[in-house]
């Protein structure tokens, strides 16, 4: 039976992607040796690693004056080396979820932090609109997707600092204007490539202003000079990184990525709303384009494992909800089809006729 990959991450890649890593990982580039088994440092890897950066500055139409570094460590490493870089004295933060409220705390370590607003009283169900920046902030940092309760940012904020991003599930999934932002990063397992990579792209101007000692290892500075090898970078993930980006740019870019994601969200939203077994738990205007959550309605309720068992009957793979949550979760990320999500809906609708 057809899997449909729902996962919330590691998530689903592009077919291609996956093939090209296979084959890669056979006999790159006709060396006759495995991607697994050559030099970081040879010309076959050189290659991959500026194309993937290229890639990304293309794709993300980013501007100059700004860097592109594939780093380890996961976006939870930048949780603590955005603030060692970037904070001086103060740091403002939104809290919109487990994900926004970990990098809050690990930045507390390193000067003053000011939540600016949390949607934490609503179970981070809302993303709070009227909050003030303080102007002295050094920057101000959002997760534009919360990955866990379904709401998003999907505009580039307006701020009075430098705007620091966590993109890690919503990278390459629209249009971004990049110069509207001092930093973003990102885990790619979501939508990017398999794990073991992490994007960061940076404004440089920002770079070099704190006073504190930055180990090596987590100064910004180093990672750029060196073009992403100051240490072995994870060579896979970041081959496979550069393929899902060759196949959005086939798809047509972050435009065609955006139109067909508002397609698949909008397909599986209106079910939600539709269908009088469910109903979604992020607020309607903040709902997330990529991880779509929602619940037994009303009543309802003590048919969720029946729901869940049916779903998986039909090949649905992945949709149990984040236990802060409950209920269900479909990650739609860019490389998931629409046939996928149609599946799933019409799953919604054969277990409604059921009952
Ligand atoms: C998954 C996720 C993270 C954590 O990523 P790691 O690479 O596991 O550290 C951070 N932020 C968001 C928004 C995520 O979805």
């Amino acid at each position: 039976m057809k899997k449909h990959n729902f996962n919330a991450g590691p998530s689903i890649l592009p077919q291609e992607a996956i093939e090209e890593t296979a084959k890669a990982v056979l006999n790159f580039n006709g060396s006759g040796l495995s991607l697994l088994e050559v030099s970081h440092r040879g010309k076959d890897f050189d290659a991959v690693m500026i194309e993937a950066t290229s890639m990304m500055k293309e794709l993300l139409e980013i501007p100059e004056g700004y860097s592109v570094v594939f780093l380890g460590g996961g976006a939870s490493l930048q949780f603590c080396m955005v603030p060692f870089n970037l904070l001086h004295k103060k740091a403002a933060y939104l809290n919109t979820g487990t994900w926004a409220g970990k990098a809050l705390k690990e930045a507390r370590g390193f000067g003053e932090v000011v939540e600016v607003a949390s949607s934490k009283e609503a179970n981070f169900s809302f993303i709070p609109k009227n909050y003030d920046i303080p102007a002295d902030a050094d920057y101000f940092h959002i997760t534009t997707n919360n990955t866990i309760f379904g709401t998003e940012i999907r505009t580039d904020l307006t701020s009075p600092v430098p705007l620091v991003a966590d993109m890690s599930s919503d990278i390459l999934s629209r249009p971004v204007d990049v110069s509207k932002y001092g930093l973003i990063y990102g885990g790619a397992q979501k939508n990017l490539s398999c794990a073991g990579v992490t994007f960061v792209i940076v404004k440089n101007s920002l770079l070099g202003k704190v006073d504190r000692h930055i180990p090596s290892m987590l100064d910004y500075r180093i990672h750029i000079d060196n073009g992403s090898m100051f240490n072995t970078p994870p060579v896979l993930p970041v081959f496979t990184a550069l393929q899902t980006m060759k196949w959005i740019k086939a798809q047509g870019g972050t435009k065609a990525m955006e139109k067909r994601n508002l397609a698949k969200a909008s397909l599986l939203y209106n079910e939600i709303d539709r269908n009088p077994l469910f109903k979604g738990t992020a607020a309607v205007e903040d709902r997330s384009v990529m991880n779509v959550c929602f619940v037994m309605n009303e009543g309802y309720e003590e048919l969720e494992k029946s729901f869940m068992e049916f779903a998986q009957s039909k090949g649905m793979v992945g949709i149990k909800g984040h236990r802060s949550v409950g209920g269900f979760r479909a990650s739609i990320y860019n490389a998931m089809p629409l046939e996928s999500v149609q599946a799933l809906v019409d799953t919604m609708k054969e277990f409604e006729k059921k009952q």
